[in-house]
């Protein structure tokens, strides 16, 4: 730390990403990106963009809002773009969290939640998962808090029905409720058609995991026009061309190739299908995820084992040194191919495990 970094800031304690490793090439099934690349439609959007580069981007990023609204059945000014769902989140706890009005999550959460509350400045409380790693809706109801709640839960994966989330959002009428939804095309159902019944509630959702633009940084939230207003104001206070040309146009491309993202979602919640079965057959116990990753750990082999030693053979995944679920990994789903070379090396971590033993 300099000598000049702001006391603000001295305790913060930043998030810290998944691995991105260049020194070698690993089967990466760590970060939850998609396995497939963009649509062709994305990529030559995004071409004919750089040719354009001189220019700002459309601060108002109107041609998506555009192409968004119209697919999830919402006005365009019922919806903000920003720099991956991570900037949207980050101004949801600015705008949303104070002092009289702290943060609420689950313990065993997306693990940005605590930091975006630190950098805010603003408190947050954090509610347990039942012991089995679900969420009880009934936890939040009415506490003052600003209730932030992934949708399938990460690294869980576990949903919520829409009709669970309708009953926090009612049952906290004076706070906001933030559905990060980032998985939601996996699996689970998008709470975006309630943002027309409640003014209370933000649903935020991201281009990086079901339509394959991570490296893009593409995110957005949807929510009633005031909502959107007050989120428009942090933007516009900080970054008014928060997200790129050629990532607009790639995401335009994506919106107008629905077809090819549906398909995409499709073969990965039928790989998810058969690693679970797979996993369950050599003894793992996995959540019941409906996001791109399975949480799974194995009753008779250490989960920080595994993880060693799959990174050794090439593969990586997601391991987490923390208290109740240190002895799960993370696997993100991947093509069918990179999920038959994971199982057969999960075969022989847990073999040679037994033999040890
Ligand atoms: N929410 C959750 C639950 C996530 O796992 C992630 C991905 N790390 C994000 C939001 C943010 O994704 P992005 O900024 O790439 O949209």
């Amino acid at each position: 730390m300099s000598r000049f970094f702001s006391d603000k800031f001295a305790a913060l304690t930043p998030y810290t990403p998944g691995e991105q490793p260049r020194e070698r090439r690993y089967i990466k099934l760590n970060t939850n990106e998609s396995p497939f690349p963009p649509s062709p439609r994305a990529v030559e959007a995004a071409a004919e963009a750089a040719e354009r580069l001189q220019l700002y981007s459309d601060p108002t990023a109107r041609a998506l809002n555009e192409a968004m609204a119209d697919l999830l059945g919402v006005e365009p000014d019922e919806i903000l773009f920003t720099n991956g769902s991570d900037e949207i989140l980050n101004f949801a706890f600015g705008a949303f969290c104070d002092d009289t009005c702290p943060a609420v999550f689950p313990d065993i959460t997306y693990g940005f939640y605590p930091v975006f509350a630190e950098y805010n400045r603003v408190p947050y409380k954090v509610i347990p998962l039942k012991d089995d790693l679900t969420i009880d809706p009934t936890a939040y109801y009415g506490g003052g808090h600003t209730v932030v709640i992934a949708n399938p839960n990460a690294p869980t994966g576990i949903p919520l029905s829409r009709c669970e989330i309708e009953g926090i959002v009612k049952a906290n009428p004076d706070n906001v409720v933030v559905i990060d939804e980032a998985y939601v095309d996996f699996g689970a159902e998008s709470a975006v058609p309630l943002i027309h019944k409640y003014d209370n509630l933000l649903v935020t959702g991201t281009f990086s995991k079901s339509r394959s633009m991570a490296g893009a940084r593409l995110g957005f939230g949807v929510g009633c026009k005031a909502l959107i207003q007050d989120l428009n104001t942090i933007k516009y206070a900080t970054n008014p061309y928060n997200v790129n040309a050629m990532t607009m146009a790639a995401g335009v491309g994506m919106l107008a190739d629905e077809e090819y993202t549906k398909n995409n979602c499709r073969t990965v919640a039928e790989n998810r299908e058969y690693t679970a079965k797979a996993l369950r057959a050599m003894g793992f116990v996995l959540t019941d995820s409906r996001a791109n990753f399975v949480f799974a750990r194995h009753p008779q082999t250490d989960g920080g084992t595994i993880y060693r030693r799959l990174k050794e053979r090439g593969i990586l995944v997601r391991h987490f040194d923390t208290p109740r679920i240190d002895q799960f990994n993370r696997i993100t789903i991947g093509t069918r191919e990179e999920m038959d070379t994971l199982l057969a090396a999960l075969r022989e971590i847990i073999a040679s495990n037994k033999s040890e033993l």
